[in-house]
């Protein structure tokens, strides 16, 4: 039973509880019982954008147990023309590794960049195949469409596919577990989230990634945009100065299996 249907039938039984409880006088309490229900609705909201809550689904969302200086740094929506070129040159030059969650359309049209990522040593994992904005929309079917066509792009260039995904936004519904109940695919998360493709300021979002680096982390990150190369350098800087080693998301995940 998921995380989600336990909270679910708890959420019943105090209900049920309190108006046990009351006397049964339903009407003298009814603003209570919309509080509880209005309370619950908020909480699955919430939920369903917090892959910590493994509410859906389990997801990895970092090694705790950690205790080597190692952290993983993670690329969403890719691969992009303009800014993974400048990525992949920093990894190297820096001699760090890195996943590529890429976008199952981004990869269609430049399977040359995810090609010479994994050349690099770096791993390419799914972000489904059109990272819709209505995507936790979709159904099962829907889900497994996205998983399955990302995981042939990737397969047609690579000759393997990948073994890890990550949902777009974050996001997790019933839907989406089951179909990743047939995939088969372990889901990731991360646990250092600085909001890159949002927020403007480049030295803020350096500072705001440098202060939670911890072992085990994932730093969740966007080679998408223009202030990528500047937040990856000063990162890479850091981690270099404070004795860091970057990782990929797969050897993460076995070391704390
Ligand atoms: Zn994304």
């Amino acid at each position: 039973m998921s995380n989600y249907l336990k909270y679910i039938l708890a959420c019943i039984l105090f209900i049920l509880g309190v108006y046990l409880v009351s006397g049964m006088h339903f009407q003298d309490a009814l603003w209570v019982y919309l509080l509880l229900i209005v309370l619950m609705i908020f909480v699955s909201i919430v939920g369903h954008f917090s892959m910590r809550w493994n509410f859906h689904l389990k997801a990895f969302v970092g090694n705790k147990n950690e205790t080597q200086k190692i952290v993983a740094i993670t690329f969403d929506d890719g691969p992009n023309a303009v800014f993974t070129p400048d990525v992949l040159s920093l990894l190297e030059k820096f001699e760090a590794t890195a996943t590529f969650f890429c976008i199952g359309q981004n990869v269609i049209r430049h399977p040359e960049l995810i090609k010479e990522a994994a050349e690099k040593g770096h791993t390419i994992a799914n972000h489904s195949f059109s990272h819709s904005s209505t995507i936790d929309f979709n159904t099962t079917k829907g889900w497994l469409q996205e998983i399955e066509k990302t995981d042939a792009a990737i397969e047609k260039v690579l000759g393997t596919t990948p073994i890890t995904f990550r949902p777009p936004y974050g996001v997790t519904t019933p839907a989406l577990a089951r179909a990743i109940k047939i995939t088969k695919h372990r889901v990731v998360g991360w646990n250092i989230r600085p909001f890159d493709t949002t927020l403007k300021n480049k030295k803020k979002l350096v500072k705001r990634i440098t202060r939670q680096i911890k072992p085990g982390a994932i730093i969740l990150l966007h080679d998408s945009h223009d202030r990528i190369p500047y937040i990856l350098e000063h990162l890479l800087l850091f981690l270099r100065e404070n004795n860091y080693k970057t990782v990929s998301i797969n050897n993460m995940m076995h070391d704390a299996s």
